[in-house]
């Protein structure tokens, strides 16, 4: 088998070509431009490359309802240029081999249940920490899709006493991605995040807003393994204090095997931040299985 994979984000498109066994040949990385600037350029590189089929991770919002008219395109998202701009159409077109479809968060956890940390669990969330929050959801061994797609990085919070920051998000102020993600901690503490890494007040805080999240997260989505990626999950000693936070949380509510090792419950990616990539391959060979 021979398959497509790109990984589609705001900033740069990641494209590869692998096979089913999670195998990269080639990778390449196209920034993100307008799409009738990048878009030719995605179709000439996976044009000539003998692909079976093709699997997207995409930036989202994006239509998942295979009955719908606008399935496959991306709505109404902040990056003006590529409302509406129809993804899987477009491919489809250019190239004429199944593609497939999700949001970037949704390719990541499939990445790690397939061929990562979470391989064999039916019920796994991958929560990505960057320029912005998102989680991917697999539960009962499925994709997560529902109404639309899950927003869990707009998960909303209650803001600790002690901070004023009003939170980068337009919408909320005080969710996820507004109290936790990169922006906002560079925004609310005036530095780089990489810079801030000796400030554990920083981390505490953070961390404190992630525990939130997870312990929401734990209780509506029941996931055997909580898997965190993203630029700010790079500052491993979040990890400790998050889980400490999560059983502050917990109060003792949920007592599982899993919660008990918490350790391995609550853990870092594990495919080299590759995940995303090789996740989108697999929507790929699952394209083609479909086809
Ligand atoms: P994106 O979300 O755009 O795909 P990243 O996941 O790398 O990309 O996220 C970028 C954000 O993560 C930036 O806001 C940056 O501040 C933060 N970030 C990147 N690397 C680190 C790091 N080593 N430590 C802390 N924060 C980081
Ligand atoms: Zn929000």
């Amino acid at each position: 088998m021979r398959i497509g994979a790109l990984e589609a984000g705001g900033t740069k498109m990641v494209c590869a070509i692998g096979n089913e066994k999670g195998e990269i040949f080639e990778q390449i990385s196209i920034p993100t431009e307008a799409p009738e600037i990048t878009i030719p350029k995605l179709i000439a590189y996976f044009q000539e490359k003998g692909i079976e089929a093709l699997g997207i991770g995409c930036f989202g919002p994006i239509d998942l309802n295979e009955k719908s008219e606008t399935y496959g395109y991306i709505t109404s998202t902040p990056k003006l240029k590529w409302v509406n701009f129809d993804m899987v159409g477009t491919f489809k077109k250019a190239l004429n081999i199944p593609v497939g479809f999700d949001t970037d968060v949704n390719g990541s956890v499939l990445g790690e249940a397939t061929f990562g940390c979470a391989q064999g669990l039916e019920n796994v969330i991958y929560i990505t920490i960057g320029t912005g929050v998102g989680v991917g959801v697999v539960s009962n061994g499925k994709l997560l899709h529902g109404m639309q797609h899950p927003e869990g990085g707009h998960m909303l919070l209650a803001q600790h006493p002690s901070d004023t920051y009003a939170g980068k998000c337009p919408y909320h102020g005080c969710c996820l991605e507004g109290m936790a993600a990169g922006p906002a901690i560079e925004e609310r503490w005036g530095a780089k995040a990489y810079d801030l890494k000796d400030n554990m007040a920083v981390w505490e805080l953070e961390a404190y807003y992630i525990a939130q999240a997870l312990v929401n997260y734990i209780y509506t989505y029941s996931p055997q393994k909580i898997i965190l990626g993203g630029g700010v999950m790079h500052q491993e000693q979040l990890f400790p204090l998050i889980r400490e936070q999560v059983q502050k949380l917990n109060k003792g509510y949920i007592v599982t095997k899993e919660l008990q090792d918490i350790e391995h419950y609550i853990v870092p990616a594990s495919l080299h931040d590759d995940q995303g990539i090789m996740g989108a391959l697999e929507l790929g060979v699952r394209a083609l299985k479909n086809a």
